[in-house]
């Protein structure tokens, strides 16, 4: 099933990755005669643990960008200016640089990380 959606660019695709990475997928302990389930699955885990790393930094970009407005501050409900910072976060696929928003509040004298996501009463039906 998914062997027949694997399309020609998809393959280059990962060939891309792969040699970004430094595996050659053609090498003769992955793709010849000294090849083993071992060195394969080893080369296979390092582009997956890229690719997830690379995904989540990714989304979590997008999701800061969705924070273009000051927020209020949990506390006094003053709107603070949102700011990006990078952190480190360890994940299923290494260590992943996370660009995730902060705002600080003077008033306060706290940080808060905002949340795209709100929380709304869902409606009971009775
Ligand atoms: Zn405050």
């Amino acid at each position: 099933m998914f062997q027949n959606s694997w399309s020609a660019e998809d393959q280059q695709a990962l060939d891309k990755i792969a040699k970004k990475l430094d595996i050659d997928l053609e090498a003769n302990d992955l793709a010849g005669a000294e090849a083993t389930f071992t060195s394969i699955e080893v080369a296979a885990s390092k582009i997956g643990r890229a690719v997830t790393r690379q995904v989540i930094e990714d989304l979590a970009i997008k999701q800061t960008e969705l924070l273009d407005q000051p927020q209020p501050c949990p506390d006094c409900q003053r709107l603070c200016e949102v700011r990006g910072r990078t952190r480190s976060l360890t994940t299923g696929g290494g260590t992943a640089d996370i660009n995730e928003a902060v705002c600080h509040c003077s008033e306060c004298r706290r940080d808060f990380f905002p949340s795209t996501c709100s929380v709304t009463a869902s409606p009971t039906w009775l």
